[in-house]
Order: structure tokens, then C-alpha cells, then sequence
């Protein structure tokens, strides 16, 4: 939606810039007739002279921007129609001053610039189709007498004619050539930004466990920190550490602890959801911070994710347990307090025979 809107601005803007152009071409042929009157070099009479000159190109050239306008603003017209819409104006006023000023300078250079306008929309199929117009517009042009055939140089005009086609090919190859410079332009810039993205992601993240990591841990808990009384109610914290985890690594090895710490990372990412924010917060302990629930939801849900991982067969004929502290959002205080509150818990809880979850208020009181 966005994207066709832009497009739209962007052809009504070229309208109003054709608008100005309409302007410039009438004022330039004002001038010239004024200037051809008084010196006496005008050729035919000054009647002739201005309706050719004047009254045709600007009846043609108003008429054209009249109906681009109005095409451009029909609903039932489709978005793809209405980007050749402005450029065939512009190939309207090319063909006005081709007919009009029947010399091989003009017609042989005229058609390329709305050739060269199609390339702003990056699309070959658009600017191959502008090109066969233009062709075809330069041909009609060629071909029809227009005002000045006695004018023409007979001899030169068949030239003249494969000049003038040479000269469009070669900026309509031009035209392909700079929409696929700009397309690769476009590509390496999408490709940095999501290389610059995919690095952002990966410096908040753990590579093991794939979780957040302890920066982004208390980067989180501050903006939820500030955001309360605001758009956050309250917070909570939960501090995991995996028991006799030293023994995991001793007996069956350091991959085999590896792979303890995913699997409970996966276990708890998968049962918080959105509810929580799981991060590693370093070694074999893990922070999950809730917003907006209460000390008994966080409870519950944290012995849930407690039994489940009691239950899971990770080792065998040995069960891996783990021990929480739980911390609750008070007035005024910081990341870092919380943590400590929650840490001391999880240490009441190892204290407790481990394999359990403690509250903080139940281990100051
Ligand atoms: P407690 O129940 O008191 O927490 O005992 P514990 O053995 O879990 O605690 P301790 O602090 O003595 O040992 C933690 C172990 O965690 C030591 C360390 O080698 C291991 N560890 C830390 N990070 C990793 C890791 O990324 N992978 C593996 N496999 N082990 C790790
Ligand atoms: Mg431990
Ligand atoms: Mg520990």
C-alpha cells in the first residue's frame, strides 16, 4: 500500500513538473514570435505563424496534461496502467514538438527523454514498452508531412531516419545499463542492511542457546524498569541455575552439558512464549523476565517449567533438576537490585536441597 502510494506522488509529480514545462514551451514561443514580428523574419503571416506555433502545441500539450490528470486519479484505472500514464504525456508533447519543429535535430533527440524518465521506475518491461512507442511516435513524425514538408530535405530524410532510430537505441541500451546499476546498487544496500541486522540480532544473542544474552538481559529489564506506571503494570524476575551442573559436565562431558543447556532452553522459550523473555544469563544460570503477572502466576509458571524439566530423560538414569529465585517489582528499584533479589533467592532455594523455586520475600521474612 505504502509502496504504491509512493509511486503515485510520484507520478502526479511528474504532471505537475510537465505542467511547468507546458509553461516554459508557450512563453519560448511567445517570445520567438514577438521577436520574429518585430524583425520582420517571419516567413509566413504572423496568423499562420502563431497558430502553428502556438495555439497547436499548447492546445495539444494542455489537452494531453488534462487527460493524464484525469486518468491518473480513476480508481478503475490499474496501478500498472497509470505508471505509463505521465511518460506517454511526455511522449504527447515529444511528438507536439516533433511535428511542429519538423527539423532531423529535433525529432532525432526529442524521444529520448521520456525514454530516459521511464528508467526512474526501474522496470525494463516499462521502458522496453516506452521505447516501441517512441519508435513508433518518431516514425509517425517522419512520416507524417506535418506543416514544414517543403521544407525537408528530401535527399537527407532517409538518414536522417536511421540517425534518429541509432540515437534511441542507443539510449534506451543506455536507459537498460543504468536500471541495472541502480538494481545492483539497490541489491548490495539491501544486502548490508540485512548483514548489518543479522549482526545486530546475533551480538544480543547467545550462540549456544541461541537465547538473549546478558546485555540485552539488562538492557530489557531497564526499558521495562522505566515503562512501569506507564504501559508495564508491573515486573518480575526469575533466576534459574541448573543443579550439580558441574557433575553433568564431569561425568558425561562438556558437549553432553551442551546439550542440557539447549534442551532447557528450548523447553523454557517454548513455555513462556510471549509471556516471558528467556535470556542466558552466563554459565549454567538463566533470567526469565515477565511483565504484568503477579507473584502467583510467575510461581506457577515457574514450577511448571521446573517439574517439566525434572521430568525430561536427558541423562541416562539421572534426572537434571533446577532451583529459581523470584523477585518482584518494587517501587524505585533498579535492574540490577532486582537481580541480586532474585540471585538470593535462587541460593535459598540451593540452600532449601535445590530442585525447588523460593520467592525473595519468603527468604527476608
Ligand atoms: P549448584 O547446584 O550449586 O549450582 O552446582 P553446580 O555444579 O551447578 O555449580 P558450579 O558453579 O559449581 O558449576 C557450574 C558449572 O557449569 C561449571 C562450568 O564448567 C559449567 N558450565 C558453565 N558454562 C558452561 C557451558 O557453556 N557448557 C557446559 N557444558 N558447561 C558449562
Ligand atoms: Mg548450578
Ligand atoms: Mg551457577
Amino acid at each position: 500500500m505504502q509502496y504504491k502510494k509512493a509511486y503515485d506522488k510520484w507520478r502526479f509529480i511528474i504532471i505537475e513538473y510537465l505542467s511547468y514545462i507546458v509553461f516554459l514551451i508557450l512563453f519560448l514561443e511567445i517570445v520567438v514570435f514577438v521577436y520574429f514580428t518585430y524583425t520582420g523574419i517571419m516567413l509566413s503571416t504572423p496568423q499562420k505563424y502563431f497558430m502553428k506555433y502556438t495555439l497547436f502545441p499548447t492546445a495539444a500539450n494542455v489537452s494531453l496534461l488534462a487527460i493524464g490528470n484525469y486518468l491518473l486519479k480513476r480508481d478503475s484505472i490499474s496501478e500498472e496502467v497509470k505508471d505509463y500514464i505521465p511518460i506517454l504525456c511526455l511522449v504527447g508533447f515529444c511528438l507536439t514538438i516533433s511535428l511542429v519543429h519538423n527539423y532531423f535535430l529535433i525529432t532525432a533527440s526529442i524521444f529520448m527523454v521520456p525514454l530516459m524518465l521511464s528508467s526512474m521506475y526501474g522496470s525494463k518491461k516499462i521502458t522496453t514498452r516506452i521505447f516501441i512507442i517512441c519508435i513508433a511516435a518518431l516514425l509517425f513524425s517522419a512520416v507524417f508531412d506535418g506543416f514544414d514538408s517543403a521544407n525537408r530535405d528530401q535527399e537527407m530524410w532517409n538518414i536522417n531516419e536511421v540517425i534518429a532510430l541509432i540515437l534511441l537505441l542507443s539510449s534506451y541500451l543506455l536507459s537498460i545499463v543504468m536500471m541495472n546499476y541502480s538494481k545492483e546498487k539497490e541489491d548490495e544496500l539491501r544486502e548490508s542492511i540485512i548483514a548489518k541486522y543479522t549482526l545486530e540480532e546475533a551480538l544480543k544473542r547467545d550462540p549456544l542457546t541461541g537465547l538473549y544474552n546478558h546485555t540485552e538481559f539488562y538492557r530489557y529489564l531497564e526499558t521495562l524498569l522505566d515503562l512501569v506506571g506507564t504501559t508495564v503494570k508491573t515486573v518480575s524476575l526469575v533466576v534459574i541455575d541448573i543443579d550439580n551442573f558441574k557433575n553433568v559436565n564431569d561425568t558425561y562431558g562438556h558437549e553432553k552439558g551442551n546439550i542440557v543447556l539447549v534442551e532447557l532452553s528450548k523447553l523454557m522459550t517454548e513455555y513462556c512464549g510471549a509471556k516471558g523473555r528467556v535470556c542466558r544469563y552466563g554459565g549454567e544460570e538463566f533470567v526469565i523476565v515477565f511483565p504484568d503477572l503477579n507473584q502467583d502466576e510467575v510461581w506457577n509458571h515457574i514450577e511448571h517449567i521446573r517439574k517439566l524439566f525434572a521430568r525430561r530423560e536427558l541423562l541416562p538414569g539421572e534426572r537434571v533438576t533446577i532451583s529459581s529465585g523470584i523477585a518482584m517489582y518494587e517501587e524505585g528499584i533498579t535492574a540490577q537490585k532486582l537481580f541480586e533479589k532474585a540471585d538470593t533467592a535462587m541460593y535459598a532455594a540451593k540452600a532449601d536441597g535445590r530442585n525447588c523455586s523460593v520467592i525473595f520475600r519468603e527468604v527476608t521474612e
